[in-house]
Parts: C-alpha cells; sequence; structure tokens
C-alpha cells in the first residue's frame, strides 16, 4: 500500500491546484483521477489536425492569487488572451494556447498523478485515510481532499465508511449543475462565426457556439455547439445521434458557407455549478482532515475552481495535521 501525506481525488482544476500548492510546501501529494487525460471540464479533443475545447470555453482572472497564476501560465506559454470581453471588457478572456487542456499540463509539473484511478471506497484509517480504487488499489494518507461533482462525492460517501451521516453531508447537497450536451463538428472551411470566434445565445436550443479555427486552436476548421440547460435536461438521457442532429439544425445559419463534414456529441452531466456552497471549500467533522472542494463551492467556474484547491491546501498548511 502506497502512503501520503495528502490524497487529492479529481485532476482537475482545483485538485491540481491544490497538488501544487502542497508540493511547494514539500508535502507528499497524490492526485488519484478516474479520466485517461488532465483537466477535468477543461477539455480539449484532438482528432488528427481537428482540435475542440468542449467543455469550459475560456475563463477570466478577478482574483489577485488567480491573476498571478495565469500571468505566470502566459509567461511559459501555456495561456493566450483570447478576447476582451463578453459582454464587458472589463476582464479579458483567457484560454490555453493550444486548447483548455495545456492550463492544466502546465500546472502538473512535478506532481504525482495517477490517471484511469476511479476512488470507489473510502475509509478511516488508523492514521488517516485508506482509498480504494474500483479495481482493488489501496492509498493511504493523514489528509483527503474530494474534488469531484457533489453528486459524485455524495454517492462516494454513501458507499464509504468514513463515520459521517447522511445528514453530516448536508452542504454538499445545495450544490446542483447544469447538464450540457456538446457538438464538435469538423467543418470544410470556417464558420461565419464573427470574430474573434465565439457567440453566447440566449432564448433558443443553443446556448453558446465557438470556432475553434478561428480561436487559433485547431489546424482545421471545427465548431463547438453547447446546448442549452433546457435543452440537454430534456435530452439528456435520449438519443444523442438526434439530439445533435436538432443542434446541428439550429446552428446552420452560423455554419453557412461551411458543410459539416463529421460531427461527434459529448454528453455533461455536470457542467457549470448553478447552486453552490458559498465558501471555498467544505470540512467534514471527522477526526482526520477530509475536505470537499471544486467548482461547486464558491465562484462556481474554473477560477472558482482554482481559488478552492488553494484554500484547502492552505487549510491544511494552517492545521498542520502531518
Ligand atoms: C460544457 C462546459 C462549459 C463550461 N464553460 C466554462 C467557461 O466558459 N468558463 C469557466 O470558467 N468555466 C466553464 N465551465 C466550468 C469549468 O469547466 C469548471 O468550473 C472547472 O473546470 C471545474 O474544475 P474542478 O476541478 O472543480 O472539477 P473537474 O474539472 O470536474 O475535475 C474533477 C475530476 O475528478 C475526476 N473524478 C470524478 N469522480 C472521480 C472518482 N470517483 N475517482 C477519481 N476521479 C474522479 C474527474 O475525472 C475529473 O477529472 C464549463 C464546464 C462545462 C462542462
Amino acid at each position: 500500500m502506497s502512503k501520503y501525506q495528502v490524497i487529492i481525488v479529481g485532476a482537475g482544476m482545483a485538485g491540481l491546484a491544490a497538488a501544487r500548492h502542497l508540493n511547494k510546501a514539500n508535502i507528499s501529494c497524490i492526485v488519484l483521477d478516474k479520466g485517461r487525460g488532465l483537466g477535468g471540464r477543461m477539455a480539449t479533443r484532438r482528432v488528427g489536425d481537428a482540435t475542440f475545447d468542449h467543455g469550459a470555453q475560456f475563463f477570466s482572472a478577478k482574483t489577485p492569487s488567480f491573476q498571478s497564476f495565469v500571468k505566470e501560465a502566459r509567461q511559459m506559454g501555456a495561456v493566450n488572451e483570447w478576447w476582451p470581453g463578453i459582454p464587458d471588457t472589463t476582464h479579458p478572456r483567457w484560454i490555453g494556447a493550444s486548447g483548455m487542456n495545456e492550463v492544466l499540463k502546465f500546472l502538473h509539473e512535478n506532481l504525482t498523478i495517477l490517471q484511469g484511478k476511479k476512488v470507489a471506497h473510502i475509509a478511516q484509517a488508523a492514521k488517516g485515510w485508506q482509498v480504494t480504487t474500483d479495481n482493488n488499489e489501496t492509498f493511504e494518507s493523514a489528509a483527503l481532499i474530494l474534488t469531484i461533482p457533489a453528486p459524485q462525492a455524495i454517492e462516494l460517501l454513501e458507499n464509504s465508511e468514513t463515520g459521517l451521516t447522511s445528514d453530516d453531508w448536508s452542504p454538499l447537497r445545495q450544490i446542483a449543475y447544469h447538464p450540457c450536451l456538446a457538438v464538435l463538428a469538423t467543418l470544410d472551411q470556417p464558420s461565419n462565426l464573427p470574430d474573434p470566434g465565439g457567440m453566447q445565445m440566449d432564448g433558443g436550443v443553443i446556448s453558446w457556439m465557438a470556432d475553434n479555427f478561428k480561436k487559433g486552436i485547431s489546424k482545421v476548421p471545427t465548431i463547438t455547439i453547447h446546448a442549452s440547460p433546457a435543452f440537454s435536461s430534456q435530452h439528456l438521457d435520449g438519443d444523442l445521434n438526434e439530439a445533435g442532429k436538432i443542434l446541428l439544425e439550429a446552428a446552420g445559419i452560423w455554419l453557412q458557407p461551411a458543410k459539416v463534414v463529421d460531427w461527434q456529441i459529448h454528453r455533461w452531466r455536470y457542467s457549470l455549478a448553478c447552486q453552490r456552497h458559498p465558501a471555498p471549500y467544505w470540512q467534514a467533522g471527522t477526526s482526520f482532515p477530509l475536505l470537499f472542494g471544486g467548482d461547486g463551492f464558491g465562484m462556481g467556474n474554473v477560477e472558482g475552481a482554482f481559488l478552492s484547491g488553494l484554500a484547502m491546501a492552505e487549510q491544511l498548511l494552517t492545521m498542520n495535521s502531518f
């Protein structure tokens, strides 16, 4: 069994921000993620020369700590400015230089991250926590941080032995997410979307469209279409192929004269956190530290996930429980 000071579940923005901060303070930590790629919902899909940001589309930086992270990432060439603002011009919109997950690749340097590890059970151990994956690998640590979406955290708690009851984790039940269906289409020429290639849309089946070629991340013209929360909820567990066709038809005017040469659809059961816990994390009342964070806490976006990760790391360092 592998032992660490801190185990972090989730290699998205919150988990990696926490891990990086702890790592800088010489705390031994490991990040476990069920996915094959880094970044969680800061997701980029690459198919040959076609690249799609299909989760988070851009982020802003309104707080000094995130601004200083963005500055560092920019100096490393991992982040670019996309445009100065939608609809305000106060905060620039930032993107990963070759796709959103590049921002996370920059963050993960020097960290121990294990991918393809789905955490299925957590239990109190003699000096902290024992974490078991769905293929029965176990890890132990003094402190545990969970950055997975709240409904998944609740499911994990229900199947675990933490000493907590469902009343204890009521803060997690306040948190809710919109679903989002995302169509990723390759075009034979750039779309008709005005520069710089992104558009919010209200009132219809589509809430957002982005031209990844105009955005500067794809070598060939590709488009990302995000369905509205209402349309996504309605079609989430239905025929995704049909839903994709409806979305492509609705997008038609913004594609012309380009033709779709290939497309696929991705289902995000949890996209933007529409109901959040006000604080940047929640700490359970357990003998050994157990912290819950991510974008369901505080601001509720990429920046909020970063701040949540940082706040959890700070809390563990302040508690000095190692
Ligand atoms: C379609 C869409 C559009 C968005 N648009 C924007 C936007 O334009 N701007 C913006 O700021 N934000 C946007 N967001 C939100 C933004 O992506 C998130 O707020 C942020 O990425 C959340 O980071 P996180 O670390 O909290 O969670 P995540 O990125 O979800 O990371 C959690 C990680 O936990 C892993 N995991 C889950 N369960 C387990 C388990 N049992 N064991 C191990 N690992 C597990 C997952 O694989 C995942 O990698 C969007 C999100 C989506 C989906």
